[in-house]
């Protein structure tokens, strides 16, 4: 029988329980050494069956992860609660990263957006959906700075900028976690994976990393220090070594930096195993100095190796880890476990109307998806399509595929409830036009041509054909990279079979990551790219296709021309020699030329110096126009606001909105620094022909950066200043700090 915390606390005076860590005091000290090591202890929850009852009913398990249906978490919760002889509740865990039913953009489209409000509005729609079944504990947002589209967890993450990577993940962590943690529908969110991981050397996942303590405190600590401070209930380690040294096992990572510095009280929670793996790492002998490690270094709770339950034990017998180490993993996992109200209730409410694939949520889903487009070609303006066209063709692997448009990630939408392109044409303009409809290819991987000349008589009897291509769900994400990332199958010799017809085409490519599609933007009269858009992905490309909607997506990662490119990012560093824009390029070198250092600048013979597309570029079927750029004051103080503003006007045909931004760089420092970098960006509506002063704000203390006296701080000097439309073109000027 459970002596529950209700016995604990009738044991005391009130006013000594009146606080949560007064409460979590009282509980420790009633704990046994293994209940203690229990409540560090994740499970996978897909196996349940008597033996896992009496793990509960013992006291050894914390929490568990990969356990969904509702009727099974109240039953195991009341296992624990009232058979156990703490009563302490369980913490249920699940992947929720961009939905749970609804299924939203992948994170990458959604960061195409520029919209952190959505980001907020659709995660806040995933905790409603996850919350109806028990699950009180996301591992999302993943905000690791990614700039190698061959790692396949690119598609999870919001592309290669510091800044916007932490304005979308403290968006979506507000959303997860609601307005008060202890509402039902309010659930943990947990910033991953800390610290790195997105720099796995040659994109191949799991791969080490080469993160030098500068360059981590300028790129990859920002949103995760932000996080911190929006109060993220829990943080996960990453699976790579940096310089050596697995994030798991890292005492400087997890208690120098993330406690003491930045002041984390919440849970710290492995990976998937990767206490273990600091053994196959070889950083770790065998599991017992991993469960040492891993614990001394900060690390609370160990995701399913168990290495702690087995050998934390006899590691403080032998006083290699100290009992007071163990109670602050306890403390910082009860402390989650009262901020979400599990002590008062650990129930889910079953008999609730469900809100899953609500109206709203899939209203919701469709905007997030519409905002996610990005129009990146638009020759003769073809696009938007006039809806007085007589005949469409829709072509290619991805214009119906309901499980493959939800994207990387996803365990608990069901394919059912997607809408494809394909679907929301014929059901919009069916009855307007001649839908013809032939893949040509089955899925994107497909090689088999013998669909082509059907897709190509298809695309004849058409006055517009509409090409859906792109890659299939299964090839981004965790464990997917690819070191060829043009796409797959034969889609481009169904497309270049398409472009002979002489018909005008519009590619829309479904995608993980940035492909390498220089020629396939050739081949194309326009081109949307609607990463993985989600349940709802249908209806906003065909309100985008047809001009219901004008596109405003920005891209949040850059589109290499060439796999070689890779590395490469808008925010880079300096070098002593930089492209000019007028190097020679393979072609153009003589015969037999004698050696000489051609443009003397930093350049591929072959691919040139810029990418196929810029970060933040995107068109709109509008144009703006921008002018008058000016400063309130050219000469500030380190404390003072940058305040700047212009005229933005539509000089187009469509409303449409314009998403501004704003670029910074300091000319010299006592480091070399970025190029240039995203400062602040604004969603701007306007009607064809109206003009408005955009006004925009940044403080000071938003330059601030670790130099070359390792801290934190703003340096006085000269500043260069563009806003624009994408990251290469914009309005110039400059500025002074004191
Ligand atoms: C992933 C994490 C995920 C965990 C639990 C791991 O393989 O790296 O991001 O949260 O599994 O599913």
């Amino acid at each position: 029988m459970g002596l529950g915390l209700s016995f604990l606390i009738g044991c005391q005076q009130p006013e000594a329980i009146d606080s949560i860590d007064s409460k979590i005091d009282a509980l420790i000290s009633e704990m046994t050494f293994s209940e203690k090591v229990g409540q560090m202890n994740q499970v996978n929850g897909r196996t349940t069956d008597e033996d896992f009852f009496e793990r509960i009913r013992k006291g050894e398990v914390g929490s568990i992860l990969n356990i969904e249906q509702p009727e099974l978490i109240n039953k195991i919760q009341k296992i624990s609660i009232e058979e156990s002889r703490l009563g302490i509740p369980l913490l249920i865990a699940r992947d929720v990263i961009h939905g749970y039913r609804t299924i939203f953009p992948i994170p990458l489209g959604q960061a195409a957006s520029f919209n952190p409000e959505l980001v907020k509005a659709g995660s806040r729609v995933a905790a409603i959906e996850a919350t109806e079944d028990g699950i009180r504990w996301t591992f999302a947002p993943m905000m690791d700075v990614s700039r190698d589209p061959r790692w396949g967890r690119m598609a999870e993450s919001f592309g290669e900028d510091v800044y916007l990577t932490s304005l979308m993940s403290v968006a979506m962590i507000e959303g997860f976690q609601g307005e008060d943690l202890t509402q039902p529908n309010a659930m943990a969110a947990c910033a991953k994976h800390f610290i790195g991981y997105g720099a796995a050397e040659g994109g191949r996942d799991y791969n080490s990393t080469y993160i030098p303590p500068r360059q981590m405190r300028n790129v990859y600590f920002p949103p995760f220090k932000a996080s911190v401070a929006a109060g993220c209930a829990s943080i996960m380690t990453s699976f790579n070594d940096n310089d050596g040294i697995p994030a798991s096992g890292n005492k400087e990572l997890l208690t120098d930096i993330l406690r003491d510095e930045w002041g984390f009280d919440g849970v710290v929670v492995s990976d998937w195993a990767s206490v273990s793996e600091m053994v196959k790492h070889g950083f770790s002998a065998d599991n017992k100095e991993a469960a040492k490690q891993a614990v001394n270094a900060g690390l609370d709770m160990e995701m399913v190796s168990e290495t702690y339950v087995k050998h934390l034990e006899a590691l403080v017998e032998e006083g290699k880890v100290s009992i007071g180490t163990i109670d602050n993993a306890v403390r910082n996992i009860l402390r989650m476990k009262f901020r979400l109200g599990l002590f008062d209730n650990p129930y889910i409410a079953v008999d609730q109307p469900s809100l899953a694939y609500s109206e709203q949520h899939l209203h919701m889903a469709q905007k997030a998806a519409e905002e996610s487009l990005v129009l990146l070609k638009n020759a003769n303006q073809l696009l938007p399509l006039s809806k007085d066209i007589r005949s469409i063709a829709i072509i290619g692997p991805m214009a119906d595929a309901p499980h493959d448009q939800m994207g990387t990630w996803v365990f608990d939408g069901e394919k059912q409830h997607t809408i494809t392109p394909l679907m929301s044409i014929q059901e919009e303009y069916g009855d307007k036009m001649r839908v013809i409809y032939e893949p040509g290819l089955k899925f994107s991987r497909d090689k088999d041509q013998s669909g082509f000349s059907r897709a190509v008589a298809a695309a004849q009897k058409a006055e517009v054909v509409v090409f859906f291509a792109g890659e299939e769900s299964i090839l981004s994400g965790e464990a997917h990279s690819l070191a060829d990332i043009s796409l797959q199958g034969a889609q481009t010799e169904l497309l270049k079979a398409l472009k002979q017809t002489g018909k005008p085409v519009v590619t829309v490519i479904m995608a993980g990551r940035p492909l390498t599609i220089e020629q396939e933007v050739e081949l194309s009269d326009a081109m949307i790219y609607a990463w993985h858009p989600g349940t709802m992905g249908g209806p906003a490309i065909a309100n985008v296709l047809f001009g219901e909607v004008t596109p405003s997506g920005k891209l949040p990662v850059t589109f290499p021309k060439m796999v070689g490119q890779i590395p490469i990012y808008y925010n880079h560093n300096r070098t002593g020699r930089p492209a000019r824009g007028n190097e020679v390029l393979l072609d153009n070198i003589p015969l037999e030329a004698r050696q000489s250092s051609l443009g003397n600048s930093s350049y591929y013979l072959d691919a040139g110096f810029g990418p196929l597309f810029p970060f933040g570029f995107g068109l709109s079927y509008t144009e703006f126009s921008y002018s008058d750029l000016s400063l309130d004051y050219s000469e500030l103080s380190k404390t003072d606001t940058l305040k700047l503003s212009f005229d933005l006007s539509n000089v187009g045909d469509y409303t449409g909105v314009e998403v501004v931004q704003v670029y910074i760089n300091q000319k010299s420092a006592s480091i070399n620094r970025p190029v240039k970098e995203l400062k602040s960006f604004k969603r701007v509506e306007l009607a064809p022909g109206d003009a408005r002063r955009v006004h925009i704000e940044v403080p000071v203390s938003e330059l601030a950066f670790w130099g070359i006296e390792n801290k934190w701080s703003v340096e006085a000097g000269h500043f260069n200043l563009m806003v624009g439309t994408s990251s290469v073109s914009g309005l110039q000027g400059e500025f002074v700090i004191q």
